[in-house]
């Protein structure tokens, strides 16, 4: 990167690289939003940012990956609008920095990511942190407030109402570890993974149009949920308050539609509590059926999966040492994830590419999902 960022802006003295890591969600899906519970890695794959002072006043982005230059005077960087386009994750991060009294310093930034985009694997985060990382370059932000400083740059700026997941585990992400996340007290736990499984995510390298409009309806559905629920018990705040039987005892009240909703939000805030048990447990067949109740319930009640999703776990439920697989991450395309033996990932592989390219004539990627650091210096 040092060379890279050499051939495109020159002299590269005060150089420093940060990564920011991009995560898989092994369960707890559509629950950050309604304040309820989550349980993501951090990944391997990364953003990383190598920065630069610059001499000359500006700012300047380069992504390789989009082969784009974005450029303005530093000072400036805190008055812009909103463009619709990636530049948008990391000046709104840098407008945020500017707000909390941390101004933007000339400098140059050169971003490469290995995180897919749009896949569900969160590289919107994984680029906010890695760049908050470089505007600061060494101030100190304590890291839950570089979380929620990230994902206010994501809802205010770039104007997706997401929850704290993908800021929070990019940077408090763990190697060894996943990280059960509280998403009301936004207080975590390292939750120990048994030592003989292994996780795979499986990218069905589609991303239906729908996605994001959906996400919203979802957030707005929830928040609908919650307004009746209160009219009969008034110390609800979000769906992570509510029980099942409340639930049921409320949903004449609600809508059809908006009680699925509802009850795909309750049951899985209970899968998470149920999965980090099983795990403590070494209770291996139970985790991989709280993974496949989990898709049922994102597929049926929520239903935000699509046709590629289901036909990779169905597909993975059918191979040998699999002992579950579910969607991960916002719908409507990106990614599986695969719990299963570590001997069985070599036919996995194979199997898996085999019947999907036959099925979709795309090829699907897949990656190792071995818990990583959150992020930092590279
Ligand atoms: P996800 O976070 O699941 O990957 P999002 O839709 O939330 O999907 O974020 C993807 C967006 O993040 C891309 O459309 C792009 O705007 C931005 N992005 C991610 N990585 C890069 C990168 N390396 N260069 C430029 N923009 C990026
Ligand atoms: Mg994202």
């Amino acid at each position: 990167m040092t060379e890279a960022f050499r051939q495109r802006f020159g002299p590269a003295e005060g150089l420093r690289i940060w990564r920011a890591p991009g995560r898989v969600n092994l369960i707890g899906e559509h629950t950050d939003y309604n304040l309820g519970f989550v349980l993501p890695v951090a990944l391997p794959l990364a953003a990383y940012v190598a920065a630069a002072p610059s001499r000359d006043g500006k700012l300047r982005i380069w992504s390789e990956h989009r082969g784009e230059l974005f450029e303005c005077p530093a000072s400036e960087v805190a008055a812009l609008e909103r463009r619709r386009q990636w530049t948008d994750y990391p000046l709104g991060v840098a407008r945020e920095l500017a707000l909390a009294g941390f101004p933007i310093e000339p400098a140059n930034l050169l971003i490469r990511s290995t995180v897919p985009e749009g896949s569900g694997l969160s590289s919107s985060a994984a680029l906010e942190v890695s760049s908050a990382l470089a505007f600061l370059n060494g101030r100190v932000l304590e890291p839950l407030a570089l979380a929620r400083l990230c994902q206010r740059a994501e809802r205010e700026f770039v104007g997706m109402p997401c929850g704290i997941m993908d800021q929070y585990i990019a940077v408090f992400g763990r190697a060894g570890c996943a990280i059960e996340i509280d998403c009301r007290s936004l207080e975590h736990r390292l939750v120990e993974l048994p030592a003989d499984i292994a996780f795979l995510a499986v990218n069905t390298m589609v991303k239906h149009a729908l996605a994001a409009s959906a996400y919203r309806e979802r957030v707005a559905e929830c928040a609908a949920a919650v307004e009746r629920i209160r009219a009969r018990f008034p110390e609800v705040e979000s769906l992570r308050d509510v029980s099942p039987g409340q639930l049921a005892s409320v949903a004449p009240l609600l809508s059809a539609v908006v009680a699925r909703r509802a009850r795909h939000v309750v049951t899985e805030n209970g899968r998470v509590a149920a999965f980090v048990d099983s795990s403590a447990r070494g209770d291996l067949p139970r985790m991989g059926r709280l993974l496949v109740e989990s898709h049922y319930s994102l597929r049926d009640d929520y239903q935000v999966s699509c046709p590629e999703l289901d036909f990779l776990v169905e597909t993975a439920l059918a191979i040998d040492g699999v002992f579950g697989a579910r969607m991960t991450g916002g719908g409507f395309g990106g990614c599986t994830v695969a719990m299963l033996r570590p001997e069985a990932i070599p036919p996995f592989r194979e199997r898996i590419v085999r019947d999907f390219e036959r099925q979709f004539h795309v090829t699907p990627e897949i990656y190792p999902c071995q818990p990583s650091a959150g992020a930092g210096v590279a």
